[in-house]
């Protein structure tokens, strides 16, 4: 913030003494002292407390915390790039931890195979010795088994793919977090998709301004509601905020300011009440929409209240992805089912779930209810995968059996999703999904080989076919457990994604 002027910089050019704006459901950038604004902290990433914790003014906040619905500025406290570098160690570590259920398999098979080896190898020997044999005979036998059994291409078998998939998903716009969330997409019924900045652009455009109070003109609207939005993350502000530039007025302060999330924003100015919400919450509180409202299928309107009486309304546009329609056909063709579920009123939702051929819509949701609608559909024995981009969006996130995150999304977002479109292009859940199938075939292939090999050359290498002359030598079945590696690799390698 330099002389009230709000602008974007990057992370790491943040200086100690900076002043930064966190908006609702941002991570805060930096470490810092709360300079004006108060708000609501999850601090779970770094300190394990799951419960937002209130900050106030001359709190200290730490960089990589969540903000809940208050909107706050903060004077930096060190260089960003100090508690930047905790934060890739974190989630370095994060990843690392999270193994998925393929792997954890893989790990126990590994340890019975150590298990099976050792007293195959002891088995074996005693027979050996005890039916005649020469001790070297016994020996040799019992050094074949173990080498034979060590599980090499199992404990290879899952990493690599998983090193394979890792990469190869990276290339193709997918960040993934959770990888057993990865390893299930394969199994999801349904899709439940969130439409504004998910399905959408998410870039509105004001195309009306509206006033229904005969001495309120429409840039003391704007004026006014723009006070609140630039406190705001949701795509809705950045559109108001465009707009108000064209007619050169000064942007007041707001204090108190508070997101209802899914629903809009309130604060302070000039000694008013403002809110600007959506038609969902003016129903709610049994405000009476003006005559001549009108809005056409494809236009968000927003309702703008003075001392809880109706002012005016902005109408914005957003445009709908170009890839969109694409991933909802093929989602289609793969027997997924996609729903649309949005805070927007219903007329914009019917429009968009028409244009891209979706089953159904839910509109005017708010976050636990979208939150309930997935419980509902997972009551109903569906695997849902949920992709959303907002605040509102989170809870249906982390319940969903999958989160999927759109990348230009909020902070909380990502945090909350186990995969994030880092390109936030609908498609990769297409191909999320037959990647997520290929990955799963090649490590199940995999994990075959890789313990099924043993089931002929143990009893070789035991010498079960001794009285028929076939006998494995140690130097055999060193090289048999080498191509039976080999063979692995080769495998995981060939993982490819097709879309
Ligand atoms: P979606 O579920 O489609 O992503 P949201 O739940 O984020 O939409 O928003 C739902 C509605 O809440 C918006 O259509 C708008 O009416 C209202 N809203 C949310 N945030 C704001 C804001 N900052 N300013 C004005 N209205 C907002
Ligand atoms: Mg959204």
């Amino acid at each position: 913030v330099i002389s009230d002027k709000v602008k974007e910089v990057k992370t790491d050019t943040l200086k100690q003494n900076d002043i930064i704006l966190i908006k609702p459901g941002e991570k805060v950038a930096a470490d810092g002292i709360i300079l004006e604004g108060e708000s609501y902290l999850n601090e779970s990433l770094l300190t394990g407390e799951s419960k937002p914790i209130k900050k106030v003014k001359d709190d200290k906040v730490i960089a990589g915390s969540i903000n809940g619905n208050g909107s706050f500025k903060i004077t930096v406290s060190h260089a960003a790039k100090d508690s930047y570098l905790s934060q890739v160690v974190k989630l370095v570590d994060d990843a690392q931890k999270s193994k998925s259920k393929t792997q954890l398999l893989a790990d126990t098979a590994a340890r019975w195979l150590t298990i099976i080896a050792l007293v195959t190898g002891i088995a074996t020997f005693l027979y050996w010795y005890v039916t005649g044999q020469t001790l070297a005979f016994a020996m040799e036998r019992m050094v074949t088994v173990i080498v034979i059994c060590c599980p090499h291409a199992l404990g290879l078998a899952v990493p690599l793919v998983v090193a394979k998939s890792t990469a190869l998903s990276a290339k193709h716009g997918l960040l993934i977090k959770n990888r057993t969330a990865f390893e299930n997409s394969r199994r999801i019924t349904t899709i439940v998709f969130d439409k504004t900045g998910t399905l959408t652009v998410g870039k509105f455009e004001v195309s009306k301004i509206i006033s229904v109070q005969k001495d309120l003109n429409e840039k003391e609207l704007i004026r006014l509601a723009s006070a609140l939005e630039q406190k705001s993350e949701h795509p809705i502000s950045t559109g108001i905020l465009q707009k108000v530039k064209d007619f050169k007025v000064t942007v007041p302060q707001a204090e108190n300011f508070k997101a209802i999330t899914g629903q809009g924003v309130e604060a302070t100015v000039e000694g008013k009440k403002i809110l600007v919400v959506s038609p969902g919450y003016l129903k709610e509180s049994k405000i009476a929409v003006a005559d001549g409202f009108t809005a056409n299928d494809s236009e968000t309107v927003v309702f703008i209240l003075i001392n809880d009486e109706l002012a005016g309304y902005i109408a914005l546009s957003d445009e709908i992805r170009p890839e969109s329609a694409e991933a909802i056909k093929t989602l289609k063709q793969e027997n997924i089912k996609s729903i649309l579920l949005t805070g927007d009123n219903s007329k914009v939702a019917a429009s968009v779930s028409k244009t891209l051929g979706m089953d159904s819509f839910i509109a005017e949701v708010l976050p636990d209810q979208k939150l309930e609608i997935i419980k509902e559909l997972q009551k109903k024995g569906e695997f849902v995968a949920m992709t959303g981009d907002g605040v509102n969006d989170a809870p249906a996130l982390a319940q969903a059996d999958i989160g999927i995150a759109v990348g230009s999304g909020s902070d909380i977002a990502a945090e909350t999703a186990g995969i994030v479109l880092v390109n936030s292009n609908p498609k990769d859940i297409v191909s999320l999904i037959l990647f997520g199938k290929a990955t799963y075939r090649k490590m199940i292939q995999n994990l075959i080989w890789a313990t099924g090999y043993n089931v002929i050359a143990l009893p070789l290498a035991a010498g079960v076919l001794y009285n028929q002359g076939i006998v494995l030598s140690p130097a055999a079945g060193a090289v048999l457990m080498t191509v039976s590696t080999v063979v692995v690799a080769i495998n995981a390698s060939m993982l490819k994604v097709k879309a």
